[in-house]
């Protein structure tokens, strides 16, 4: 039986996790499941799944958590510490799906203690990447993006040298607001959350919304799969069924299609290195109308034009962390109606350029860039408002 735990099992991408592992009981055996205030639905998912150990990150509702426990043979923990140290239980594959910075911590400490790592938090590597690779290398820990694009990307370039390619294609959707006219200066928080295509957590369809996603995923897969910025191409595709292009150096192009479901990229890395019997359909392509693809344009997605604040050759991470760090605070603001749409990246673009180029060398490091960006936001924030 493989042994898994899943951080941010609560959320949208850790409950498709817990769904195939619950239809696969006999294959799996569950060590830590983790939330951070949604202890009902943890409860509930550490008494189907018969984990180990439940964590709660936010202390308050530790004793609810443990209530609805109570009976069971779950062993409660609650607060960051134990998060971290719950990173440590050996596990044959673990799932990193804690939305933004606060899922660094206990990915970056489970990755000598797991075989596979699948990785949906891509904020913790666009923040820390080269720490964490360099960790994930000594340990021999296999990274498996999960991130539909990337987990694309991995699947084609898996067996192949990564010499031989010329360039990779990310698609995007485009969100809510590709090719509508509307004008984005007002729209509210409920028009950027409806994502045409996919179902997620609230921080990332904001992220879909404003394009913030691909800058992040660009970031991501010049970290995981080693390629300068310039060589990772972003591309409009409005269905969402081809996830990842990669164009080799003798005129190939390989891609990958997929129904837009999370599940299947999750299954993927719960079954790698082998594939295994998945109930989804195929892309049935008879019934596919329209296969297109567009560029992108900054009219509509203004944040693509952060990239010339970062180094196209050469990833510098203080940019990189300031980048997330702003946008975080960015979103919630903008949830909480405390900025408009467009100020989002207002927000980003002030912090980024008040940040001179370094790399951490450790996890704190980051997290010290992390806090002075979140600060230069909230005051940039305060005085739009004021
Ligand atoms: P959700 O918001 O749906 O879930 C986030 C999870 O993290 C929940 O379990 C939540 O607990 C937990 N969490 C939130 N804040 C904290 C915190 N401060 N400390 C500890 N745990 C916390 O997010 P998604 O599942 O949509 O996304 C998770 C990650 O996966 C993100 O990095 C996202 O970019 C990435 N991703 C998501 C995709 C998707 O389809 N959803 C696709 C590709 C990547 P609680 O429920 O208690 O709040």
């Amino acid at each position: 039986m493989k042994k898994v735990s899943i951080f941010g099992a609560t959320g949208s991408i850790g409950s498709n996790a817990c769904s195939i592992i619950l239809n696969n009981s006999t294959k799996y055996r569950v060590e830590v499941l983790s939330a951070n205030k949604n202890y009902k639905k943890l409860a509930i998912l550490a008494k189907k799944l018969n984990s180990k150990y439940a964590i709660i990150s936010d202390k308050r509702y530790y004793k609810l958590l443990k209530k609805e426990l109570s009976g069971s043979k779950v062993k409660t923990f609650s607060g960051e510490d134990d998060l971290i140290n719950l990173a440590s239980v050996k596990t044959d594959f673990t799932i990193a799906a804690i939305v933004g910075i606060a899922g660094l911590k206990s990915a970056y400490k489970s990755i000598d203690k797991t075989k596979v790592l699948a990785l949906a938090n891509k904020e913790a590597l666009v923040c820390s990447g080269n720490i964490f690779m360099k960790k994930a290398k000594k340990h021999n820990t296999q990274i498996l993006p999960l991130d539909s694009e990337h987990n694309a990307l991995f699947q084609i370039i898996e067996k192949n040298n990564l010499n031989l390619i010329k360039n990779i294609i990310l698609t995007a959707s485009g969100g809510p607001f590709w090719n509508k006219k509307i004008n984005l200066k007002n729209v509210s928080v409920s028009d950027a959350l409806k994502h045409p295509n996919w179902k997620m957590g609230k921080k990332i369809s904001i992220d879909s919304a404003t394009m913030i996603n691909k800058v992040l995923e660009k970031i991501e897969a010049s970290i995981l799969f080693n390629l300068e910025l310039s060589r990772i191409k972003i591309i409009i595709h409005p269905k969402s069924i081809v996830h990842g292009i990669v164009n080799y150096v003798d005129g190939n192009s390989v891609m990958l299609a997929s129904q837009p479901d999370m599940k299947i990229p999750i299954n993927y890395a719960l079954s790698w290195p082998k594939r295994s019997q998945f109930n989804i359909e195929n892309i049935s392509f008879k019934k596919v109308k329209d296969l297109s693809f567009f560029d992108t344009n900054l009219k509509t997605f203004p944040s693509l034009r952060l990239f010339k604040y970062l180094n196209s050759s050469k990833l510098e991470y203080s940019r990189l962390i300031a980048l997330n760090a702003s946008n975080e605070v960015a979103v919630e603001s903008f949830i909480r109606k405390k900025i408009k749409f467009l100020d989002i990246v207002k927000v980003i673009e002030k912090t980024l350029i008040s940040f001179k180029n370094s790399n951490p060398k450790s996890i704190s490091d980051v997290f010290e860039i992390h806090e002075e960006a979140c600060n230069v936001s909230y005051n940039y924030i305060n005085n739009l408002r004021s």
